[in-house]
């Protein structure tokens, strides 16, 4: 199997900004972990916590190797919404700290945005545009709230908010987030559905060179797949979904996709030997052949289990006694629990290794688990959007078109997953109730 993409070591481009990233993290996170936990006030949400690193260092903050800048937007809402989402503080910062190789894969998409794997491949680090930034700043409390009354969303996971700023350099903003495929299994398919037909296609004479890529809308109607969860499993994740869906189209967001990956229980893990390592990629979601990189090809190698334990002892220590430590010092192994698999106990959609398995409608386990979450949900209907509406609204159907306005884009969505989520029973019954009429 071929290694998708070039590994970045410390001569490669993207090492300092990724090593700069991750120091800033580790620092920053460390330093709002070490207080006594309390209750969130409305400033907590504003606030922003600069730091600057060079090779001296000074009582506040480490040495660095390099020079520059980090500001970590929200630390004490960030911290309650890890807590919520059920993160292990100290796991957090082992997975995204110590030595690391880089792997780049593709050339900036679309978007720009380029994405960074933790070595252990739980989070995902993902550049972002100011303006989603300044988005994402906005609607913090509304999503904050929303999590804490939907402790099962669907919607993308935030755990970080952050800026780096290298000298001369410009200013990188990015996300920390789940990654929503686990580490142990394959994901045999993924798509990332819009509902949306129009440019909605990975062409299928490409899948030969590239069998993992990520289809869109077109890919699945055409091989008349649906998702096959049983009255209940299917009550639960529309219902959740409705709910996420109206707080996107409250807040003016439109343009996120469904990401659905498939493990096949039949064909099992063949291919699953990756290597632990921290992997940068870019995906450009707009999809173009190479643009569309599978992450789940990528090689993983496993680490001792001293080692680990090792560095959990040092994080700890590192947590309690408020001093970071120097980069380097840490392992850059993996945590054990994630050699065990990827349960998240108390959440519904990942309580079956990881994500929600298959049933039937007479409620026999089926052969596919299922890894299901909204992502990209950081693009306002703002100007842009106005404008790209405006011109493809004078050539397409209207409806069929992706930068339709918020509530119509939400509705447009939310039916496109209900007929996806349809059993092959209703889906014949509706079929035949079609003809009939
Ligand atoms: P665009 O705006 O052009 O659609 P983007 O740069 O904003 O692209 P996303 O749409 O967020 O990128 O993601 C692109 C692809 O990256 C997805 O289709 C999916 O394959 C992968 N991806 C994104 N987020 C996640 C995640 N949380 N877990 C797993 N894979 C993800
Ligand atoms: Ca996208
Ligand atoms: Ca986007």
């Amino acid at each position: 199997r071929v290694l998708v993409g070039t590994k970045v070591d410390e001569t490669h481009a993207n090492w300092v900004t990724a090593y700069n990233m991750l120091t800033g993290i580790r620092v920053a996170v460390s330093r709002t972990n070490a207080k006594l936990d309390r209750p969130l006030t409305d400033a907590d949400f504003d606030v922003k916590q600069k730091s600057t690193f060079d090779i001296a260092g000074n009582e506040l903050v480490p040495s660095a190797k390099y020079d520059f800048k980090f500001k970590d937007y929200a630390p004490w809402v960030f911290r309650h919404l890890r807590t919520l989402f059920r993160l292990d503080p100290a796991d957090y910062l082992m997975s995204l700290t110590g030595k690391y190789i880089l792997s780049e894969l593709g050339s900036p998409g679309k978007s720009g945005s380029f994405f960074y794997f933790s070595r252990d491949y739980k989070y995902i680090i993902k550049t972002i545009h100011h303006a989603e930034h300044k988005f994402l700043r906005k609607i913090l409390k509304d999503y904050y709230q929303h999590v804490k009354d939907n402790p099962n969303t669907l919607l993308s996971q935030f755990y970080g908010l952050h800026r780096v700023k290298m000298p001369y350099g410009r200013k990188i903003h990015f996300v920390v987030m789940n990654n929503l495929f686990p580490p142990h299994r394959d994901i045999h398919q993924t798509f990332d559905l819009k509902g949306s037909t129009v440019g909605r296609d990975y062409r299928e004479d490409d899948l030969e060179n590239n069998p993992r890529a990520t289809l869109k809308d077109l890919n699945w109607l055409r091989r008349k797949r649906n998702i096959e969860l049983g009255l209940q499993k299917k009550q639960l994740f529309l219902e959740q979904l409705y709910k996420d869906v109206r707080l996107l189209q409250r807040l003016q967001i439109m343009d996120y996709s469904l990401l659905v990956g498939i493990h096949d229980l039949q064909r099992g893990n063949e291919e699953n030997l990756r290597d632990k390592t921290l992997r940068v990629f870019n995906p450009g979601g707009s999809g173009n052949t190479s643009e569309d990189f599978d992450p789940h090809s990528v090689l993983m190698r496993t680490p001792s289990k001293l080692e680990n334990q090792r560095k959990a002892r040092e994080l700890r220590q590192m947590i309690q006694s408020e001093k970071p430590v120097p980069m380097g010092q840490t392992s850059s192994r993996m945590p054990d629990e994630l050699e065990e698999g990827q349960n998240r106990p108390g959440f519904i959609f990942n309580q079956d290794d990881g994500g929600f398995r298959a049933t039937h409608e007479d409620n026999a386990p089926g052969d596919e688990i299922y890894y299901l979450g909204v992502i990209d949900c950081l693009t306002h209907y703002g100007i842009i959007k106005k404008i790209e509406h405006f011109w493809k609204g004078l050539s397409s159907d209207r409806s069929q078109i992706s930068a339709l306005p918020p509530h119509e884009y939400g509705e447009r969505f939310i039916s496109f997953i209900s007929s996806m989520a349809m059993s092959q029973e209703e889906a014949i019954r509706a079929a035949q109730e079609r003809d009939a009429a």
